[in-house]
Formats: structure tokens, sequence, C-alpha cells
């Protein structure tokens, strides 16, 4: 036996196995876990405690944007944390100018506000909203926010109150007013609804929308809605909200998802992967809606130093490595892969959708198995996936994934619907 690889090798005779009751002890019970502890990673490979090899289609939910361990993020967070890592939007912070210009620089964007989560850049949208109705729409003193049903927009008070899905409202009433909820991709229904609610002091004042629906379904948008939803924005004076917060920084393939959709939105939100996995949110808007004024908004962490510096990192190098090609191919060949598995199993699959590295495959509702069973199946194969509600695999891998990730990660799956179909 080689004495070298036994020193280096995470013993378990030297190391306590870990144990989920004693996790379960102190942490809040708010997570449905999965029954695995993750240990370290590298590239789209993980390993939990016991050693075991796991290839990561999940991405910490599309937010690990380069993987896991780069070298490049290593190097960018090393350097800041020895130099500055937090003082306080109460000074100027170089890092976070540098990001914003970027930011602007590569979107249809002209201001950028800077949190640390998704529901926060959210809340921040929210809040421009209803300070934009009050001070520029005539002093609109009900401002309502249009959503879509089985959208997500985050956990907050407000942001649970904009996504239209009960499961997650129900139990923390009362919500927040000021919203309504259309169906998604329906044009009709969006138009009745702006007539519907206008009255005195009461109107639509933003639309805030997904342009794929992440959580509720990996959902695209239509083309032909989303262009008829700017017109019928810019004709009512509705401001157009975007929640970039999943599909944004490169995910489907092109830096931003509205790209896709062939529209701008006033205000768009962004989270999960412009750092890479470093907390981080922003709220952008053009000039003509930026109307925050010093204390309307503020955040302790906002844009420091640290997140800022990663989040720079991140966009350089998927620009430096034309990492937005690779999302492309990469996508592209993971739904043909799909496709043919869901061909194979008529039955059990009935559509694949996607853009770029953000793909769902949906299962018959008429069978019993769930998306939770197949995440489960998957992950004793080695194969991380994530459920999009009962009944949709989302497959969110690293932007950085290889071809022969890609094939290899369709064998496992292949493997695993062959011995359940
Ligand atoms: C994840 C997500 C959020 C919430 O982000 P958090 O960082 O968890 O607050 C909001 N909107 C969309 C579209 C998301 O996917």
């Amino acid at each position: 036996m080689n004495q070298a690889i036994v020193v280096n090798s995470p013993s378990i005779d030297t190391k306590a196995a870990f144990d989920s009751d004693t996790f379960n002890a102190s942490v809040m019970n708010t997570y449905g876990r999965f029954p695995l502890a993750i240990e370290k990673g590298e590239g789209c490979l993980l390993w939990d405690t016991e050693g075991k090899e796991y290839l990561d289609f999940v991405a910490g939910i599309a937010t690990c944007t380069l993987g896991h361990a780069h070298p490049a993020l290593i190097e960018a967070v090393t350097s800041q944390i020895k130099k500055l890592h937090h003082v306080s939007n109460l000074y100027y912070i170089p890092e976070q100018g540098e990001l914003a210009q970027w930011l602007v620089d590569h979107s249809c964007a002209d201001k950028v506000f800077f949190c640390n989560s998704g529901a926060e850049a959210n809340e921040a949208a929210i809040k421009l909203v209803r300070k934009y109705a009050h001070t520029v729409l005539d002093f609109l003193e009900q401002p309502v926010i249009l959503t879509a049903k089985s959208s997500f927009h985050g956990r907050t008070l407000a942001t649970i109150t904009a996504t239209g899905q009960e499961k997650y409202q129900k139990g923390f009433e009362p919500l927040v007013d000021g919203f309504a909820y259309v169906p998604y991709n329906d044009i009709t229904a969006l138009e009745n609804a702006i007539a519907d609610i206008d009255e005195g002091n009461r109107r639509v004042a933003a639309i805030m929308i997904e342009p794929l629906q992440g959580e509720g379904g990996v959902r695209p948008g239509d083309l032909p809605y989303f262009l008829r939803l700017r017109k019928i924005c810019d004709e009512n004076n509705i401001l157009l909200v975007f929640d970039e917060v999943q599909v944004g920084i490169g995910r489907t393939g092109k830096l931003w998802g509205y790209e896709n959709l062939g529209v701008e939105p006033d205000i768009f939100t962004s989270a999960k992967g412009l750092a890479g996995g470093i907390p981080i949110g922003a709220m952008l808007c053009k000039d003509s809606c930026a109307v925050f004024e010093p204390g309307n908004h503020a955040s302790t962490f906002g844009g420091n130093p640290f997140v800022c510096a990663a989040g720079l990192t991140v966009l350089q190098t998927i620009e430096q490595e034309s990492i937005l090609q690779n999302v492309q191919a990469r996508g592209e060949q993971l739904r043909v892969k799909l496709r043919a598995i869901a061909l194979k199993y008529p039955d059990l699959f009935v559509d694949v959708r996607g853009w770029g590295l953000i793909n769902g495959m949906e299962i018959n509702s008429d069978v019993e198995l769930t998306s939770i069973d197949i995440v489960k199946a998957a992950m004793s194969e080695g194969l991380l996936l994530a459920p999009a509600g009962t009944k949709v695999l989302r497959f969110v891998p690293p932007l950085i994934v290889s071809e022969a990730e890609v094939d290899r990660a369709s064998e496992i799956l292949e493997t695993v619907i062959s011995k359940i179909g």
C-alpha cells in the first residue's frame, strides 16, 4: 500500500462521519435536504464526506457559474481579502464602481444598486417601482405590480407576495398589498388585468416577470408574448421589470435572458450566478426610472469590495474564456441527449425545453413518478440534478461544463431511467 495516499486521503479512521441528527439538532428545520453532505469540489465535480464523487448539474442552483474552485475566482477573492474586504457605503468603493460599469457597458441598464441576494434585488425593484409611481406617474397612490402565476421571486414578504404560487404564501398572511397575478405567456389575460385594475388612484404601474420561469418549471417566455408585453408597457406607461436572478449572467447562452426575447426591460435584477457563488444581488435600471435618492434604499454588505471583486472576475472570465459559446454548444448537446431519452420513454416524459444551460425535462402527469424520485435515483448513481416543481427535472450545470461531462450526465440519466422505466 502506498503510504503517501493513505496519509493524504480523507480517512474514515481519523475523521468522525457526518451525522445529520447532530446537524438537525441545531440548524432550523426549513429545508427538505437530501441525505448528502458535500465536502469539496473542483470544476463540475463534487465529493461527499465519504469521498464519493458526483457530477454537479445543479451548480448551487444555477449559481456556481465557473464551477467549483476555479483558479480565477480563487485568485480574485484571495488577493481582495488580503487587501480589503468590507468598509460600508459611507465611502466610495472602487471595486463596486468597476463592477457597475461592467454591467452597464454590457446591458441595457444605466444604473446599478448592489445588495446580497435575489430576493433583496427584487425588493429593491419593487421599492423603485413604487417610488416611480408616486413621483413620476402622476402621484399614483395605489400602484399595482402584476406578476405571473407559477413565478418565483424570493422568500421575503414582498417577494413571496410577488411569487405567483400559493404554496410559498400559505401561513404567512397578511401578504403585502399591491400585487395581482396573470397566467404566464397569455396576452389576453394580461390586457384584461390591466383594464380591470384601473380605477381612480389604483392602476398597474409595473409588470414583473421572468424571461424564462426557472423554479416554476423551466418555462421559456414566448417571443410574440414578450414583444407585445413591451408594447403594452410603452403605450400604458407601465414599467417592465425582468427577474433575471436565475437566467442572467450567461446561463441561457446570452449574457441576459431578455436577449432571447428581443426586448429590453426598464428594470431588471440579478443575483445567483453574478459572483459565481459569493452572495451578491443587483438591481439595474435605465436612467429614466432611476428615481432613488440618498436615504431611499441601502444595504450594509451591498457591493462590498470582496463580492465585487468576485463578480468582476466571473464576468471577465465569461468574456475571456468565450463561455457563452460553450453554454450554447453544451446546451444544444444536452437537449439532443435529453430528447433522445424522452423519445425512448414516451410514457414517462412529455417535454424537454430550455435555453443554453437551463433545461427542463417534464414528467408525464399521468405517472406517479415525481422529479424528486429521479433526482434521488440519479444521486445514487453519481449525478446531481435539481427538481423544478414536482414534475420537472432541472439541469443547470456550471457554465464551464465540458462535452464529455454532458455525455456522462446523459449516460447516467439513461441508466437511471432504464432502471425506473
Ligand atoms: C432564486 C431566485 C430568486 C431568489 O433569490 P435568493 O438569492 O434565494 O433570494 C428570485 N428570483 C428567481 C427567478 C430565482 O430563481
